[in-house]
C-alpha cells in the first residue's frame, strides 16, 4: 500500500522529516506515536501533498505510483485520505456540497458517473447514523461553529463517505469523550478490510485498545526511532518516551 524509504522533508529551509522509513500492506493499521514536535503532522501533510512541504530525498510508492508524482487531486483519487489534525473551517460552503464534490471529483478522476443529490443523501445518511452525527451538521458551513467532537466525526464521515484505500487519521481522538472516541473507534473497525490501511497518529492507548493496531512506531526528530507491536503502545503508556530518546 505504503513504502515510503530514506525520506527528507522540509519545511521552510529546516529538515523536519529525516531519513524515515515505513512500509504499509493493505489491511494494515499502524499507529504513530511520538513526543510533540517530532514530525507526525508533518508526515501527513507531506503525503497528503501540500506544496510548502518539500522532499529532499528518498522515495514514497503508493499501490503502483510513485507517490511524488502525483498532485493532491490525483493522492486523493487513487485512494489516499488525510483527516487533519486541525479540522478546517469553510464558510459558505455546506457540508453536503462539500460532501458531494469531493465523492464526484473522486469518482470523475476514476471515469465514473457523478451521484445525483438523491443517490448522495442515502449515501450520507447511511454514514451519518453510524456515526451519530446530527443531519442539522450538514446543511451548516464546513465545520464553522463546530465543537472539536464535532469536527472530528465529521472527518470520519468524510473517510466513511470516500471509501479511502490509505486512511491517515491526524490525533483523531485528540479532545473527544469517551462516547465519542468509542464512536470513531467503531468506525475505523466498520471500515477496515483486506485491502484498505490506516495510519493513526496519537498519543492515547484508549483508541488502539479498539482498534488493535497491528504495529506501532514512535516518531523522534523526524525518524522512526522504534517499531513493536501493540505491547509498545501500552509500554509508551506507563512509561513515556525518556527510555527511548535517551
Ligand atoms: P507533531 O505533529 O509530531 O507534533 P509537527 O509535524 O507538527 O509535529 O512539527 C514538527 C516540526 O516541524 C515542529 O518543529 C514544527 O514547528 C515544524 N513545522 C511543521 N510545519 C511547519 C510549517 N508549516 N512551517 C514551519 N515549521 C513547521
Ligand atoms: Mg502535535
Ligand atoms: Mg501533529
Amino acid at each position: 500500500m505504503l513504502s515510503i524509504q530514506n525520506l527528507n522533508v522540509e519545511v521552510e529551509n529546516k529538515l523536519i522529516i529525516n531519513r524515515l522509513n515505513l512500509e504499509i500492506k493493505p489491511g494494515e493499521i499502524h499507529a504513530i506515536m511520538g513526543p510533540n514536535g517530532s514530525g507526525k503532522s508533518t508526515l501527513s501533510t507531506t503525503l497528503a501533498g501540500h506544496k510548502d512541504y518539500h522532499v529532499t530525498a528518498g522515495t514514497i510508492r503508493f499501490k503502483e505510483h510513485n507517490l511524488l508524482m502525483l498532485n493532491p487531486e490525483e493522492r486523493a483519487g487513487e485512494g489516499l485520505f488525510l483527516a487533519f489534525q486541525y479540522p478546517v473551517e469553510i464558510p459558505g460552503i455546506s457540508n453536503t456540497l462539500f460532501l458531494q464534490t469531493a465523492i464526484n471529483s473522486i469518482r470523475k478522476y476514476r471515469k465514473l458517473e457523478p451521484l445525483d443529490s438523491w443517490d448522495l443523501i442515502d449515501l450520507i445518511n447511511q454514514k451519518i447514523n453510524r456515526l451519530n452525527i446530527s443531519d442539522k451538521l450538514l446543511k451548516r458551513s464546513v465545520n464553522v461553529g463546530f465543537s472539536g467532537g464535532e469536527k472530528k466525526r465529521n472527518e470520519i464521515l468524510q473517510m466513511a463517505v470516500l471509501e479511502p484505500d490509505l486512511c491517515i487519521l491526524d490525533e483523531i481522538d485528540s479532545g473527544l469523550d469517551i462516547d465519542a472516541l468509542k464512536i470513531i473507534a467503531r468506525c475505523i473497525t466498520l471500515l477496515r478490510n483486506a485491502n484498505r490501511s490506516f495510519i493513526v497518529i496519537t498519543h492515547y492507548q484508549r483508541i488502539l485498545d479498539d482498534i488493535q493496531p497491528e504495529y506501532v512506531h514512535v516518531m523522534h526528530h523526524g525518524s522512526i526511532i522504534k517499531s513493536g507491536n501493540f505491547s509498545l503502545a501500552k509500554q509508551l503508556e506507563e512509561q513515556g518516551y525518556d527510555w527511548l530518546i535517551k
